[in-house]
């Protein structure tokens, strides 16, 4: 029995290096043989086969393809097209995001969020003109154009601060209180025709306070120290 010069881990007999540290095995008294194989396959490491990105979207359009046909078959037994456009433009706009979340999420995650945001505009100004619901222009666009400059505000934050995390999280709270405000303003305004607001101070409070907090702890480098070492960070 041999055991390994540099690690003293044991040492089977048909093996040329240590399994452990890669020392090579020099025994005179008991030379390596060739001829014995050893009880197990070789290492063959395991190379991740990667599918390319137009592969991909290939396959998505053949799986989205298949809805969009039966909602139109479905829909046109009826000799005229209702309710299948709703499907097929959403339908239409999550394949959209996806080819975004593939193609130009690589090259700037703002780019990618301003693309959706597009394409789910265009979705609802179809259902809009579809529904003739008069919910576009006064509570939808309002809302999603609030969302999307809040997400694109907080993501162009966590480029230019990339390693203060903490008040990153905390502008993004800031942000999410506002949200709640003006989506709490515009229900009230839009389908209780009021101009007030109620519920979304709970939210917006507690969201300021809790970004009030990370701003405080992230400014202050002792703080942080201290909390870090509490909390075994
Ligand atoms: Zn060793």
């Amino acid at each position: 029995m041999s055991y390994c010069v540099n690690c003293g881990v044991e040492l089977a007999e048909y093996i040329k290096k240590c399994p452990l540290c890669s020392t090579e095995v020099i025994n005179p008294n008991q030379p390596y043989d060739f001829a014995n194989t050893p009880p197990y396959p070789e290492y063959e490491p395991i190379t991740k086969q990667r599918v390319s990105i137009k592969t991909m979207l290939g396959i998505l359009a053949v799986i989205f393809a298949v809805p969009i046909a039966v909602c139109l078959v479905a829909d046109l037994s009826d000799s005229m097209l209702t309710w299948s456009g709703y499907i097929i433009s959403s339908l239409f706009t999550i394949y959209t995001i996806i080819v975004s979340a593939l193609v130009i999420h690589r090259r700037s995650v703002l780019l990618e969020q301003i693309f959706d945001y597009g394409a789910i505009s265009l979705l609802l100004i179809y259902i809009e003109y579809q529904s003739k619901g008069g919910w576009l222009l006064s509570f939808a666009l309002p809302l999603l154009g609030g969302i999307a400059l809040s997400t694109l505000f907080v993501t162009f934050l966590a480029k230019v601060l990339n390693k203060r995390i903490l008040t990153v999280i905390s502008f993004a709270s800031f942000v999410l209180g506002a949200l709640c405000v003006l989506c709490d303003f515009l229900i009230k305004f839009n389908f209780y025709n009021s101009i007030s607001i109620g519920w979304s101070l709970y939210p917006l409070i507690s969201l300021t306070a809790i970004g009030t907090v990370l701003i405080v702890i992230d400014s202050n480098s002792y703080l942080k120290r201290r909390l870090a070492k509490k909390f075994f960070i």
